[in-house]
């Protein structure tokens, strides 16, 4: 569906490029997560996506032609769910909605997906008086006002308790599920595991990793065995390769003549990736 080849993106104010030389590629039907720090170009790249930002330099593809070819008519087939959600504050949640739903031809049921996010009790209620995840929500709606084709989420599920996250997350795999493309940008590896296909690790305007989370799995896994046993009044932590592990004297040591507290195997966590290719810790 995109195609991104060689992009580095400036901001007029700042000296050196933000984005630095980024390619990939989104196909129809998954779910891609572009992944990385705080400040690294996530939603730099998504606005150049949705056509906000244009003075970059490379290239964009939208079903295999220029980005730049395409008029206003390429806003009616993507939905965007921005960052920091912008409403009319004196408006109602459906006066907000029925405002947007006019600029496009086609239009979704908003009493549902109200229903869905668990704001339609609340529908005729100011967005003034919204709570912070209760605009967020509504931003989510937004973003799929149109029925659009493909989705730009960025951060859809930061504030939000872990039962509306929920909600969202099942419904952006429904969206899926009907043929939809995402594009999701997130530092939440949690909701990378539930809902990303592939996800591209952004490090320094660069992309780090790209792959399906179980490849970088697989690529930086240390399969591990984290062993917490008695010493005395002491408790000693030790970990063992747990591919080796029928052939590790010290285990079967430890096994067999101590008093084991905690045993558990530990796979490497996207959030351990996501540390070892940016550097940084993912809640940052
Ligand atoms: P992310 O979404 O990954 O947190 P952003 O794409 O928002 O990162 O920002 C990337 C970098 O670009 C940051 O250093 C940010 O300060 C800078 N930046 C973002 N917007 C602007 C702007 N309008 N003008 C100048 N610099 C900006
Ligand atoms: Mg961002």
């Amino acid at each position: 569906m995109f195609q991104v080849n060689n992009l580095c993106f400036k901001y007029p104010k700042n000296k050196e490029n933000t984005i630095k030389n980024v390619s990939f590629e989104i196909k129809e039907g998954e779910v891609f997560g572009l992944l990385g720090p705080s400040g690294v170009g996530k939603s730099t790249t998504q606005k150049i996506l949705i056509k906000l930002l244009t003075n970059y330099q490379g290239e964009v593809l939208y079903k295999n032609k220029d980005l730049k070819s395409y008029n206003k008519q390429f806003y009616q087939e993507i939905g965007v769910g921005f960052e920091m959600p912008v409403h009319f504050s004196k408006l109602t949640a459906n006066e907000n909605l029925s405002f947007f739903k006019k600029l496009y031809k086609s239009n979704a049921n908003t009493d549902e997906l109200l229903q869905q996010v668990g704001l339609y009790e609340d529908r005729n209620k100011l967005v003034n008086e919204f709570s912070k995840g209760m605009k967020a929500r509504l931003n989510f709606v937004r973003a799929l006002i149109n029925q659009p084709k493909i989705l730009f989420l960025d951060e859809p599920t930061n504030g939000l308790d872990p039962k509306n996250a929920r909600n969202i997350k099942e419904m952006i795999k429904n969206f899926q599920r009907e043929g939809g493309t995402v594009l999701l940008t997130t530092h939440l590896m949690n909701d990378v595991d539930e809902l990303c296909d592939r996800v591209a690790f952004m490090a320094d305007g660069n992309i780090a990793e790209i792959d399906t989370p179980k490849n970088l799995k697989l690529k930086h896994g240390e399969r591990k065995v984290e062993v917490e046993y008695k010493e005395g009044k002491e408790i000693l932590k030790t970990s063992f390769d747990l591919d080796t592990l029928s052939k590790n004297d010290e285990f079967t040591s430890v096994v067999k003549t101590k008093e084991i507290v905690t045993i558990h195997s530990k796979e490497t966590t996207l959030d351990d990736i996501f540390i070892k290719v940016t550097g940084v810790e993912s809640d940052e």
